[in-house]
């Protein structure tokens, strides 16, 4: 199997702002992009980017998950961007039409079609490092994927980061480029001295994210996370997750949640803690390290309420139980 995200249906949606109007939507080869080398994405980092995915269902039907959600993040990312405005209508044909296009090639359960929408800067302007772009484009992507746990499901070790920041704290809930690159350089260095799989910002002590990922303490019937503000990504999954956990009668604690809290709970058995985004769903982490000593939380192993909660989002991703919040949208 081909690393997530490695390998791409032949064509894309496309559409490009002229400074004045989008053009029609049209399909292109995906293999290529024609952009000057003085394009504005490619010096100043006017780009964000969606990810969700679209799940065939045993009849055949092919329906792709909150896309609503997508669309207004990314109508929102590229606002905070001083991009142009996108046609949110248009974006929801785009994607919709692209699916529709490549639906025999929607992997089976548990794979799936992942669907990277993305908007970027092009005007020629190099001396716009403090003014937006007049022009972008808009294209998506598609990339089929496998099953995310092939490899074995196991419970993940974070690092602690109480002195970093992922990205500025204004740009935190931008899906945007540049945030992603400078997560990076840390999170080497935590796989090389800790074999962490991921950092876990903790800017002055107070839990917020990994690089691509938000974090959810599962402390018996309870689930304590960040409440939304302008530092972190709002995760669609992290909302599917929240919502499926107070249909189950289980108590949603959206507070701020400190490194003290988070180590003293987690030593309790039966703690749980997890990651979530589209990619993985809902991952366990099963060690927390901070000031160089590891903390393992619960028992160490996979969580039963992460598995029964992620089990409850695939069931309604895939049409093997109601989709009772309404979250399935026909291709
Ligand atoms: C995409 C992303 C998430 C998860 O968002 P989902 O909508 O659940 O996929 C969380 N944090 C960051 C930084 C992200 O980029």
């Amino acid at each position: 199997m081909s690393a997530f995200g490695s390998v791409f249906m032949p064509e894309m949606a496309i559409s490009w702002f002229d400074g004045s109007s989008w053009s029609e939507s049209q399909v292109v080869p995906s293999e290529s992009l024609h952009l000057h080398a003085g394009a504005h994405v490619l010096h100043y980092s006017s780009t964000c980017f969606e990810g969700l995915k679209a799940f065939r269902h045993a009849d055949g039907s092919i329906k792709i998950f909150r896309m609503d959600r997508n669309i207004d993040r990314i109508a929102q990312s590229s606002q905070l961007l001083a991009l142009p405005e996108i046609n949110k209508d248009q974006v929801a044909e785009m994607i919709k039409s692209v699916v529709a296009k490549f639906a025999a090639e929607v992997p089976e359960a548990p794979g799936s079609m992942y669907i990277r929408p993305t908007h970027i800067g092009t005007e020629p302007a190099i001396g716009k490092a403090a003014a937006p772009t007049l022009s972008s484009c808009f294209y998506v992507l598609l990339s089929p994927v496998g099953d995310y746990f092939s490899g074995g499901d196991r419970a993940l070790r974070l690092l602690i980061d109480d002195k970093n920041m992922r990205c500025p704290p204004h740009m935190g809930m931008v899906k945007s480029g540049g945030n992603y690159a400078g997560a990076l350089q840390p999170t080497m260095k935590a796989r090389a001295e800790f074999q962490a799989d991921q950092v876990l910002f903790c800017p002055n002590g107070d839990v917020q994210e990994t690089g691509a990922a938000n974090f959810l303490l599962i402390d018996g019937d309870e689930i304590i996370t960040k409440a939304l503000d302008s530092t972190f990504l709002h995760g669609v999954t992290r909302d599917s997750i929240l919502t499926i956990a107070r249909d189950m009668g289980m108590k949603v604690s959206e507070r701020q949640l400190s490194i003290e809290e988070l180590l003293e709970r987690s030593a309790k058995p039966g703690c749980e803690a997890a990651l979530s985004g589209t990619a993985a769903v809902l991952t366990s982490v099963g060690t927390l390290i901070h000031n160089g000593q590891e903390f393992t939380v619960g028992n160490g192993a996979i969580g039963e309420t992460t598995v029964k909660l992620r089990r409850a989002l695939n069931d309604i991703q895939w049409g093997r139980s109601e989709d009772k919040f309404g979250w399935l949208i026909d291709v």
